[in-house]
């Protein structure tokens, strides 16, 4: 398609925005006349990417894929990149408004970048409605890199603006090669984890949880583990965050729960039926709003053998903030099978102990991070004795993640708090050792 048949095109896919302005009641008004200026910048930088291209000697059927990315427009995805040769001529433009508004800026450092970004958070009306967005925008300098083909300076841009989404989202970011080197590794690492489950390199690792009523231990929370063939055993840390984003986190999840209800169950055949009283296995949130999980979870019970009532799942509190009816739904029947629910790190969310009333939950982990300080200040002791007692008042159990010391313990107690886990106690351990450590019964 040459200049003249695009511009034709543009000219009227403006007239059918703005015929659709007019049928919905929308007035000439700055809204209409931002997105005639958009179109007419639009119009620009398409004839400024066609001559570019020209130069760069980009192949047509290039530039007809440009062309279909800009009709993304119409959807107003809120995050794009624009690519500049060394003189700020714009080579590439990606889809969105982003980009149409920066256009007449050729200089892509400091301030336009910043007016884009103003313009683009001021919020617009659509349908009535008022409309907020951001952008992430990624910039590749080709005046940095010896760029072989285009498709590699869009490739960096593309990386700079996921740079800039991870980083919190409504900023921008400059390409630099240690961001290359992270993507490659992050490529590495989801093709390792792909293949670790086949290749059996997962390990599930047991840190006990232990009753401060009875001084003993009352189960263990199953802890997943990895152990690469080239890195060593990996901690959750290392690898979950990818899983959840790259939707592995089911069936590693899946195989994580599985194995620790099935270590529970051959403990328990080969020593006696109350071997540990209860197994606490995580769940995240992307687990959690798998639409089979009720279905997966029971049938993990049934192939296993494990009665429900030794199961206990540990959610956060995002689950429920997030979910809100959904999650209730799910969380009563996890309770009607007999599971027991627990929060996980408390009071790093944005919940609070009266919001979690309306859900069945039965033991309220309290975060690490206030557990360290409770000994060296007395405000802190007086929030865990806060959170404690509203607990016990809402009729949920009180568990203190990461107890670390004899001082941190004694003041847990004097606090009735019910159970504590923490490298006081044990570190994670692996199934054999763990099981050792139960033959010992240990008291503390
Ligand atoms: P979490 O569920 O809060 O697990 C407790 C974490 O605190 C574990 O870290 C444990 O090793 C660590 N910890 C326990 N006691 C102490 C202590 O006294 N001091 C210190 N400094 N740390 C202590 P880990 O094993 O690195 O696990 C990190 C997180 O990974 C877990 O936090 C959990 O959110 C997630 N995770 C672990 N296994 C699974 C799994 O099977 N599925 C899912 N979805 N998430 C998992
Ligand atoms: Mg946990
Ligand atoms: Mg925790």
């Amino acid at each position: 398609m040459n200049v003249d048949a695009f511009s034709q095109e543009i000219k009227k896919l403006c007239l059918q925005i703005q015929g659709l302005l007019q049928c919905n009641g929308i007035k000439a008004s700055s809204q209409q006349d931002i997105i005639t200026e958009a179109f007419e910048e639009l119009h620009t930088a398409m004839e400024e990417l066609l001559t570019a291209s020209e130069e760069l000697k980009l192949t047509r059927a290039a530039v007809e894929k440009e062309r279909q990315r800009y009709q993304d427009l119409f959807e107003f995805a809120p995050d794009g990149y624009l690519v500049t040769n060394a003189a700020g001529i714009i080579l590439e433009a990606n889809y969105t408004a982003a980009t149409l508004l920066g256009v007449h800026q050729k200089h892509l450092v400091g301030k336009p970048l910043i007016r884009i970004q103003q313009e683009l958070k001021l919020p617009f009306e659509l349908d009535g409605q008022e409309v907020f967005t951001t952008a992430s925008i990624g910039i590749a300098l080709s005046s940095t890199v010896d760029y072989k083909h285009p498709e590699e300076l869009l490739r960096d841009a593309d990386t700079a603006m996921y740079r800039a989404k991870f980083l919190g989202r409504a900023r921008y970011e400059l390409f630099n090669s240690d961001m290359y080197a992270n993507t490659l590794a992050k490529l590495q690492l989801e093709s390792d984890l792909r293949r670790a489950i086949e290749r059996l390199e997962f390990r599930v690792y047991y840190q006990p949880i232990v009753s401060l009523t009875k001084d003993s231990i009352l189960g263990f929370e199953a802890l997943l583990y990895w152990q690469h063939p080239e890195r060593g055993l990996l901690n959750p840390a290392d690898f979950i965050p990818l899983a959840e984003e790259t939707g592995l986190i089911y069936s590693i999840g899946n195989w994580a729960l599985h194995e620790a209800c099935r270590q529970v169950q051959a403990w328990r055949m080969c020593h006696h039926s109350n071997f540990i009283e209860k197994i606490s296995v995580n769940l995240s949130l992307k687990q959690f709003s798998q639409p089979d999980l009720i279905e997966q979870i029971r049938q993990i019970l049934r192939s296993t053998g494990l009665d429900a009532s030794t199961l206990v799942l540990e959610i956060t509190e995002s689950v429920i903030v997030e979910n809100g009816d959904k999650a209730t739904a799910v969380l009563l029947q996890l309770q009607e099978m007999g599971i027991e629910l627990s929060i996980d790190d408390f009071g790093t969310g944005y919940s609070s102990l009266g919001r979690l009333y309306n859900f069945p939950i039965s033991v309220l982990k309290i975060d690490r991070s206030f557990i360290s300080l409770i000994a060296s200040n007395s405000k802190n002791l007086e929030i865990i004795e806060i959170i404690i007692t509203l607990a016990h008042k809402l009729g949920m159990d009180v568990l203190a993640e990461g107890v670390e010391t004899k001082e941190q313990l004694a003041l847990l107690r004097k606090l009735n708090c019910e159970y504590a886990q923490g490298n006081f106690f044990s570190i994670p351990l692996n199934s054999s050792v763990a099981e050792a450590l139960i033959m010992t019964n240990p008291r503390w």
